[in-house]
């Protein structure tokens, strides 16, 4: 393997990521030595959360351009708020966010068998040029690598019908009635299985930073890239198997 240390960055507002158990999993998983650190984006310098503000997205449909931040916007990022709790949620472009963070990574840290993944409760999101559009991700592949636990919960899709009952019943008690319904078939904030999900993403980091590819095609690999959330909870949960291919992949990694 390239990389023989993992440092993970937790983020306190969300309890269910249990990075005790995180790190054991990669322990378990993998030949290398695992840190844990607390909340990357605690006490960051002003500067820093400017930046960081700078890479809120101000039109879903439109590529990423810089653009100033109000006084407000970098108060936020200074403030370490739940960002999935706010009125309206924030949007970053996730490559830019990797950018504006990947400098505070104390340069003696910066070597290639060492891969940081910071978590975060902020939701990540790149501009797809096909429908010309930003989409939410959970997970910004490179180094530092981001899991966005609100990207997790947001970015795969609902069932179709969840959204068809909600476009049709428009009032609060209706609403609740419909998440009921559907309950247990996509993951809600503070969901227990947040943690067995995240395992899932932390090796598609790692996979992407070993071989170049985060991703597989095969919806019965753990590599697979859930648009939905029955083939997360499927894939992570339920299967957490990997393709052929990744199999023998994995075993050259654990050698
Ligand atoms: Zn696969």
């Amino acid at each position: 393997m390239k990389i023989s240390k993992i440092i993970l960055y937790d983020e306190p507002t969300v309890p269910e990521i249990r990075i005790d158990k995180l790190k054991k999993f990669l322990k378990d998983s993998f030949p290398i030595s695992i840190e844990s650190r607390g909340n990357f984006f605690e006490l960051l310098d002003g500067k820093t959360c400017q930046n960081i503000a700078k890479t809120r997205i101000l039109d879903l449909k439109k590529p990423f351009s810089s653009h100033s931040p109000t006084n407000n916007d970098v108060l936020i990022e200074s403030e370490n708020k739940d960002m999935s709790n706010l009125d309206e949620m924030v949007l970053y472009d996730g490559y830019e966010l990797q950018k504006a963070i990947s400098e505070k990574i104390p340069k003696n840290e910066i070597n290639l068998d060492t891969l940081h993944i910071i978590f975060t409760n902020k939701l990540t999101c790149t501009f797809d040029d096909n429908d010309f559009r930003y989409h939410a991700r959970a997970l910004i592949s490179s180094n530092p690598s981001i899991i966005s636990t609100t990207g997790i919960i947001e970015a795969p899709a609902k069932p179709k019908k969840y959204y068809v009952d909600l476009m049709t019943n428009f009032s609060k008690d209706k609403i609740k009635e419909i998440k009921e319904k559907y309950k247990g078939e996509f993951l809600e904030y503070h969901d227990s299985r947040l943690s067995e999900i995240i395992e899932g993403y932390l090796i598609q980091a790692i996979f992407y930073y070993e071989t170049g590819e985060a991703f597989c095609e095969h919806n019965n690999c753990r590599l697979f890239n859930s648009h939905w959330q029955k083939d997360l909870l499927f894939t992570q949960i339920e299967n957490k198997q990997f393709c052929k291919k990744h199999k023998v992949i994995l075993k050259e990694l654990q050698n």
